[in-house]
């Protein structure tokens, strides 16, 4: 049964489409983080690491939902075997069945939304979810031809044909509650998506970190990001504004991590 966690009327529900390991040792993934922070992202976070020391990172999207109503879906995997991912990453993905395990079903889908254009996180956009718009960034548009000139053709093409393409320009309201917010630096215009019912909050990252190793010191750069400088930027303020939050993440270990992390409950030592 996928996990789920709840923010007021709103049920978040992770999905995971896969698992596998990152396609370069990991220290190249973060070439700044010390060995302490190894250690510690090791302890909080101990699914991201084989026991040979590679990065074991799943593929997560999620989907939020108020009863029985309308979903939105944030990201859409690494997507079926024949997805743009399959190149590096461990397709076929298995969303549909997560989904219906979930007893959501692909034609309630009414918006996706795209953190950012990378392999990973549109995988089963389009035609499974043809009732949905598909929410998308300007800046990401713009920046496109810099790293995926294939997408015109492949994804935005269909989705600008069929109606189902909706961009936007930075924080947005989607529903009551539920705003995406601009987080560029991972790609240009890499959004995330903030569930707020006024007592509670939980933020759908995205890529604005993608390990534990960016929580414990969230200047730190990962070797992917297009603009690293801007990507802590981002990473730093969110982090900092909206703590304490529940952290709904793609990549690290488990789907909801608390941020800051809760001091340990007290408990009397030895005398
Ligand atoms: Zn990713």
């Amino acid at each position: 049964m996928p996990l789920t966690h709840t923010v007021g009327s709103i049920t978040v529900t992770a999905l995971v489409d896969g698992a596998g390991p990152f396609f370069q040792p990991r220290v190249e993934a973060f070439p700044d983080a010390t060995a302490e922070q190894w250690r510690e992202a090791d302890r909080r976070d101990p699914d991201t690491v084989t026991p040979d020391r590679r990065w074991w990172l799943p593929f997560r999207a999620f989907a939020l939902r108020t009863g029985d109503g309308p979903v939105t879906l944030v990201d859409a995997g690494i997507g079926p075997a024949d997805a743009l991912a399959a190149s590096w990453a461990p397709v076929p993905g298995r969303l549909p069945a997560e989904l219906a395990a979930a007893g959501i079903d692909p034609a309630d889908v009414r918006t996706v939304v795209l953190t950012h254009l990378h392999t990973d996180h549109i995988g089963w956009a389009g035609p499974l979810f043809s009732n949905a718009d598909h929410l998308v960034q300007r800046a990401e548009l713009a920046a496109l031809e810099l790293f995926h000139p294939e997408l015109p053709a492949r994804l935005l093409g269909p989705l600008r044909a069929a109606g189902q393409l909706r961009v936007v320009d930075g924080d947005t309201t989607l529903t009551p509650g539920v705003r995406v917010l601009s987080t560029p630096g991972h790609t240009p215009g890499h959004q995330s998506v903030l569930v707020d019912d006024g007592d509670d909050r939980l933020l759908v990252t995205g890529d604005l970190l993608v390990h534990t190793l960016q929580l414990i010191d969230p200047t730190l750069a990962y070797a992917h990001e297009e603009d690293p400088a801007t990507a802590a930027t981002s990473r730093t303020n969110l982090l900092n504004t909206l703590a304490p939050v529940t952290l709904a993440t793609p990549h690290l270990g488990t789907p909801f991590t608390p941020h800051p992390v809760p001091a340990p409950p007290a408990h009397p030592g030895p005398r």
